[in-house]
Order: structure tokens, then sequence, then C-alpha cells
């Protein structure tokens, strides 16, 4: 269906966007004002104009990570489809909006090793970067060469590796405004990576719910535990509020069993904290991003 744009500005913005669609979670209400960026240089157009207009915006890679609200997001909400890929032996440069599993199998088909692991986690190179996504004992950050990034008066700002911090499921630009455009990976060789590579999928696929919609793992591991297995422990796969179910295939999830709302997604995730806290003396921390209207 077409949806109505609204003429506020040179730049047209589709309104009441449903997040849902845009999310893996299938959940989330309505964007005020939407936009996909296709170029690096329409990003940077895009927040120089948030920022004179103190629109708030929000940007999406995928949406695999990310919680949105019932009410959906009062403000401007830009899909990053900048997806161009230049291998250039041992580096690969990358648009952010690329998919980092593909971007994980294509390299290992070519016998670069380093970012097998990306394979099968279903988010954008740029939403890899921000999250410091990692699995299988290795991280995002550890093939990194530099980032480009748009600031959010809209200026490019180009950060080597050594420039950014860095750690498990964190990175710097959690805490800044603005968007990541690009990046170069350094890769190196391995008759090892395909093979690597489809053992990763392998075991994603026997033991996360790939069917079922989600958002990834909902806490992050605590020092020296796993979250799943803490979860599993106090017996709570299957747990239910609404249609948001805690995966009965893995413990970290909770998957939309159809029709769940964000409120039935938080309100199992609180109940999985209460309850592991009571049971193990634990705290479990979210990984997954809620994003409030
Ligand atoms: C089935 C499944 C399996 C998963 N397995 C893993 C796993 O093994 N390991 C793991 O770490 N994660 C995993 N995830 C979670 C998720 O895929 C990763 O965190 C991924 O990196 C998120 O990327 P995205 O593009 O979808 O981010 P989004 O959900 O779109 O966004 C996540 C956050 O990143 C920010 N962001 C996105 N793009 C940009 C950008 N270009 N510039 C600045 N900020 C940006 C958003 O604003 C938001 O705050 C899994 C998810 C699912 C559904």
């Amino acid at each position: 269906m077409t949806q109505p744009f609204t003429p506020i500005t040179k730049i047209q913005f589709e309104v009441d966007k449903p997040l849902s669609q845009l999310s893996t979670f299938g959940i989330g209400g309505p964007a005020r004002f939407f936009i996909e960026a296709q170029k690096p240089e329409e990003l940077a157009g895009l927040l120089k104009y948030c920022h004179a207009q103190k629109l708030p915006f929000f940007v999406i890679g995928k949406g695999s990570n990310c919680l949105f609200d019932d009410r959906g997001f009062d403000g401007l909400v830009i899909l990053n489809k900048i997806a161009f890929c230049q291998f250039e032996w041992p580096t690969v440069n990358v648009g952010a909006g690329y998919a980092f599993s593909l971007l994980g199998t294509q390299t290992a088909r070519k016998g670069w090793a380093g970012l097998e692991f990306a394979s099968g986690i279903p988010g954008s190179v740029g939403g890899a970067i921000y999250m410091n996504a990692g699995a299988s004992g290795v991280e995002t950050c550890e093939s990194l060469l530099e980032v480009t990034f748009v600031n959010e008066h809209g200026e490019f700002e180009s950060l080597k590796r050594d420039q950014i911090a860095f750690s498990y499921r964190f990175s710097t630009f959690q805490e800044r405004k603005g968007v990541i455009a690009s990046a170069k990976f350094l890769l190196h060789p391995s008759e090892e990576a395909r093979k690597k590579q489809l053992g990763i999928i392998d075991y994603r696929t026997r033991t996360q719910p790939y069917s079922d919609k989600s958002a990834g793992c909902v806490f992050r591991n605590p020092e020296s535990h796993s979250a799943g297995a803490l979860i599993q422990q106090c017996g709570l796969k299957g747990k239910r509020i609404g249609s948001a179910e805690v995966s009965t295939m893995h413990a970290n999830f909770i998957v939309n069993k159809g029709g769940a709302t964000s409120k039935d997604i938080l309100g199992l995730a609180e109940e999985v904290k209460k309850t592991v806290k009571e049971k193990t003396g634990i705290e479990l921390e979210m990984e997954i991003r809620y994003v409030p209207r």
C-alpha cells in the first residue's frame, strides 16, 4: 500500500510507517516520519536537517536487535540502505546497510577469515559495529579497520579502530548521536574459513529459533555465566505473557508467537529477570534495544 507523504520540507518523508514492518520481532507502532538513506551524502543531509529542526531521529539497520514501542516513535526513523561492498584483498569496504550475515558468508567463501561468525547474524554491518555483535568467541571489532561516521551535525568523521572503544556488546557509538555510514574490515587468509562458517550456521540453526520472530538474545551474558543457561535452570522455557514466549529452543530468546505487543515482551523480560534474581542472585541486563515513543 502506498503511504501518504508530507511536504514539510524539500525532503519528503513517509508518515506513520509501521515499525512492526522494520523489526524482526514484528512489533512496533508507527514512526511519525520515515525515510530510507541510500547514500552517505543523503544520510549527512538528513542528520543536518534533524539537528536544525530539533527533530529526534533513530537509525535502523535490519531491526534485528530492537524492540519498538507499541505507540511507535515520535520522530524520524531512518532506514540505512547504504549497501555497497568492495572486496580489495585483504580488506573489504562495505556500506553500513549491507547484510552482516552475507558479508560473513561471502568472505568465508573466498577463504578470507575473521568474519565467519557473522554468518547467521541477521543484522546490518552498521548495527553489528554499533552493538559489537559477536558469536563463537569472536566480536565485530576484532577485524574492524576503520569506520566512516556521520555525526549529529551531518559532518563526516573517519575513525580508525583505535579511536573507537569496544567491549562486550558495547561500542563508543552507543554514547554518540550520529550514524555509521560505512566500514572497512581487514581479513586474513585461511583454508578453514568456509568450513568454519558452515559449522557456525549448522550450530545456529540447530540451537536458535530462526523460524520464530525475535530480536536475538534478550539478555547480556553476566560475567562467567550464560544468561540462557540461568533462565533454563530457573524453569522458564515456554513461559508466556500474551503472545510473548520464552523460547523452548533457546531460553535467552523471547519470541513473538503472533500478535505479541511490546508490553508483552517487556513484561515477560521483567518476569524472567525477577525470577532469575530470586533463584540465583544474579541480575540480568537487557541486550535488546528498547525504543520508546
Ligand atoms: C535470530 C537472531 C540471532 C542473532 N544472533 C546474534 C549473535 O549471534 N550475536 C549478536 O551479537 N547478535 C545477534 N543477534 C542480534 C542482532 O542481529 C545484532 O545485534 C545485529 O548486529 C543488529 O544489527 P541491526 O542492523 O539489525 O541493528 P538494529 O536492530 O537495526 O539496531 C540496533 C541498534 O544499532 C543502532 N544502529 C543500527 N545501524 C546503525 C548505524 N548504521 N549507525 C549507528 N547506529 C546504528 C540502532 O540505532 C540500534 O540502537 C541476533 C538476532 C536474531 C534475530
